[in-house]
């Protein structure tokens, strides 16, 4: 892959037509990201395209805009039954919404020439079958719920023009391999196709190998992360909870994102919290789609200032300038930390990732660093200080740590202490 050039050319300048640069200017995008950049031209002149990018990058612009664009200068007089023109698939509900609410916005120029729709699961089919059943210009889904609506003739893909992959990996990894292979066996061979992953492990390899073709590549991981100021605390077990009500009251962070490892550690902390006088909502798999969405339009509205949430929330949401992400708990994966503390300085913002770590955290922080080529300073902070060894009491409770992935085999005999430099020291 290519790293993505910063010249920084205007929307102007890369072809967009008027009604979609109004749009852009009401919504104060002043200048292309550089995913925006580079992908505009390309899509704009019909190649595929395979993008390294994540949220936050400005990718949902990238290729929605252009693609809008194509869609309404396409001279195409067979919109008849239920045709669809543009396929975009996205591994959760709500960033099958947010992608569908972002089409709409940037079409709010377009005189309503195209029809946009949003079909994800949780909610009832009906409501989603009769949009569609005039058909759309872009159809923004998620696998499983794609699939319902062909096996019921709800749609037809038959003649679809454009295929966007967005967050392949985590399409992937959420286990819709067979999903998206039968999605994928629908749809025509002759086709644009836009694949955007913010990682790059085999199957997302595979699937590009077999999907795209002849695609101009980039790659612009390094720059969105760089915005984002990382800082990691040690602290003994049992003070955790304190020291995140300690650090929340002390730097009145307008908004928290708090990132726990289970559904259930979400109401505890929640509790937790309540009693040391924080008000925290939760969002996990576990709650009713409409209850999902609630918590996430009053924490996008500002209305819910600390959420915990489980991964589910890791991906794809986009909150405006988020001021902090704070692992409570870590991530399994090493991919599942970029994607976390990806929640925070959003779109050239700076944003601050918080990760509280205890000592049964220490070899498993290690290899997310390491994986992410990551090299973070561990802080302390007074009163609430890791002990160098793990207190005697603890030791005994000690659970083993979920084994991150390619974390090998070798089991560690003795964990280190909290402060020491253990980069290049063996396991
Ligand atoms: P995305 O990566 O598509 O989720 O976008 C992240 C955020 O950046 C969204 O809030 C967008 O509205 C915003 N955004 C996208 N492109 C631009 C741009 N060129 N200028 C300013 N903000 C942008």
């Amino acid at each position: 892959m290519t790293q993505a050039s910063s010249s920084a050319a205007s929307f102007a300048q890369l072809g967009i037509i008027a009604p979609l640069l109004n749009r852009l200017t009401e919504l104060a995008y002043v200048s292309p990201t550089p995913v925006q950049a580079a992908t505009i031209p390309a899509v704009l002149a019909g190649r595929d395209v395979l993008a390294g990018a994540n949220t936050g990058s400005g990718k949902t612009a990238a290729f929605a805009v252009p693609l809008l664009q194509q869609l309404v200068e396409a001279k195409t007089d067979d919109k008849t039954g239920a045709y669809v023109r543009c396929l975009v698939l996205v591994p959760t509900r709500e960033l099958a919404q947010q992608v569908a609410d972002s089409f709409l916005s940037y079409a709010s120029h377009l005189n309503g020439k195209l029809k946009i729709v949003a079909a994800f699961g949780g909610v009832s089919v009906n409501a989603q079958m009769q949009s569609l059943r005039a058909g759309a210009d872009v159809l923004v889904a998620t696998p499983g719920r794609l699939l319902d609506l062909l096996s019921s003739n709800a749609i037809k893909l038959n003649r679809v023009s454009a295929l966007v992959l967005d967050e392949a990996d985590r399409m992937l990894s959420l286990g819709f391999t067979e999903e998206l292979a039968q999605v994928l066996d629908a749809l025509p061979a002759k086709k644009q196709t836009l694949l955007f992953s913010a990682t790059f492990p085999e199957e997302v390899r595979e699937l590009t190998a077999k999907l795209l073709n002849d695609p101009l590549e980039y790659q612009f991981q390094s720059e969105q992360e760089s915005t984002i100021h990382q800082r990691v605390i040690t602290v003994n077990r049992p003070m955790k909870t304190a020291l995140l009500a300690h650090l929340i009251k002390e730097h009145q962070w307008s908004q928290a994102l708090i990132f726990v490892s289970a559904k259930n550690t979400c109401n505890h902390l929640a509790q937790k919290l309540s009693k040391r006088g924080i008000s925290a909502e939760v969002f996990h798999g576990d709650k009713a789609q409409g209850a999902r969405t609630r918590v996430l339009d009053g924490f996008k509205n500002g209305e819910i200032s600390v959420l915990i949430a489980t991964d589910i929330a890791a991906r794809g949401i986009d909150i405006d300038k988020l001021p902090v992400v704070i692992n409570f708990d870590l991530p399994r994966s090493p991919a599942d930390y970029m994607h976390r503390i990806g929640r925070s300085g959003r779109a050239g913002e700076a944003g601050l990732a918080v990760t509280l770590i205890s000592h049964e955290d220490y070899h498993h922080f290690g290899v997310i660093e390491k994986k992410n080529k990551l090299k973070l300073v561990r802080e302390q902070i007074v009163g609430f200080e890791a002990d160098d060894e793990m207190p005697a009491e603890l030791l005994e409770q000690a659970k083993p740590v979920a084994k991150p992935e390619g974390s090998g085999k070798k089991k560690r005999k003795q964990l280190p202490p909290a402060n020491a430099e253990f980069w290049g020291k063996k396991s």
